[in-house]
């Protein structure tokens, strides 16, 4: 036992919106609850220019949704604690022990992991430095310039049109499968845009800086491997996310790097929940992550309460 540890009823790893609504269902149970987050609180959605789909919220940017998130856990007495990371995990005994990069300790009498995801880094090996994964962070400078962005999924297309409200003059989404699977109403918005072009069945196969900035892409069809060549400014990666959970390995039940939970949120140890992204399920979406975060706190305060 770390005598010099914080010691509180539930530990949440994660303060992205699933560990912030777990937390906030925990406090109001009166239980003491300290959020670990090792970047800020708000996770992903802190990154999503525009959230449409948060039922009272018909359009709002998501780092504003997490900040009133944010505020309303605060206001319930719950410690926030944005440290380096959670590190090391000790979740044998009754009292469940984590340890930050920085040394501290934290125990909890029950933890709930919500560590989410990271965006998959881009797969081509290159000595070009302009690749990117968050237009909202890194969008800006592109004004007035061509981009590719890698990947048709819905981030690939909500982020093409944000770039494009930021200025940049044309955005090439590379797709290797034949279809995207973007929502079709945002496949025609990118469509109606008139500066979006879409390639399915292409691969970004090679990438080589060029002297003054630009970047020389090479990209071939998944068909026929014929290729051709195309000069970039920048490229935005959206090819999926992988999850936050290297710490567990070994520890806790894992599907493919995801953690393994009933539906009640347990895992394979007494005491220590998962939710969220974090976990095997189909559908990833900030209400979803809010139910699972909501079962988990519940579940928790019955586990602690005995
Ligand atoms: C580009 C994009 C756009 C999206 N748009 C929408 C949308 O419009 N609507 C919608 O409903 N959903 C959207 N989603 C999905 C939504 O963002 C996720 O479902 C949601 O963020 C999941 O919340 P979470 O709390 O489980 O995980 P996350 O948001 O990933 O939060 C996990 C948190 O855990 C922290 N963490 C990780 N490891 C550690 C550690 N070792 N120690 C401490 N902290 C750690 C991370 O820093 C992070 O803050 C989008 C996703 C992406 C990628």
């Amino acid at each position: 036992m770390n005598h010099s540890a914080r010691a509180y009823d539930l530990l949440i790893v994660g303060g992205g919106v699933c560990g912030m609504t777990a937390a906030i269902y925990a406090a109001r149970a009166n239980l003491s609850v300290c959020i670990l987050e090792k970047e800020v609180c708000g996770g992903l959605v802190n990154w999503t220019n525009t959230v449409e789909n948060v039922p009272s919220y018909p359009r709002i940017h998501g780092e504003e949704l997490m900040d009133k998130c944010r505020e309303h856990v605060e206001s319930l007495g719950v410690e926030i604690q944005e440290v380096d990371g959670v590190e090391v995990v000790d979740f044998g005994g009754r009292i469940k022990e984590v340890t930050t990069s920085e040394g501290e300790v934290y125990q909890g009498k029950a933890v709930i992991v919500a560590t989410g995801r990271r965006p998959i880094p881009f797969p081509v090996k290159t000595d070009f430095p302009r690749v990117h994964y968050c237009s909202v962070c890194d969008g800006a400078p592109y004004k007035g310039k061509d981009v590719i962005v890698m990947g048709g999924g819905n981030s690939g297309f909500d982020e093409s049109l944000f770039l494009l409200n930021l200025g940049v003059k044309s955005v090439h989404i590379v797709e290797v499968f034949p279809r995207c699977i973007a929502a079709a109403s945002t496949q025609e918005k990118a469509r109606q845009s008139g500066k979006i072009k879409v390639s399915t069945s292409t691969k970004l196969a090679e990438v080589e800086a060029l002297p003054g900035g630009k970047g020389r892409v090479r990209l071939e069809s998944a068909i026929n491997h014929e290729t051709r060549v195309e000069e970039v400014d920048g490229i935005f990666c959206f090819i999926g996310q992988t999850p936050n959970t290297g710490i567990f390995q070994g520890i806790l039940d894992l599907d493919g790097g995801y953690i393994k939970t009933n539906a009640d949120m347990e895992t394979n140890l007494p005491g220590v929940f998962a939710a969220g992204d974090v976990i095997v399920k189909r559908y990833r979406q900030i209400t979803t992550a809010m139910a699972d975060g909501t079962i988990a706190a519940l579940q928790a305060e019955r586990y602690i309460r005995g």
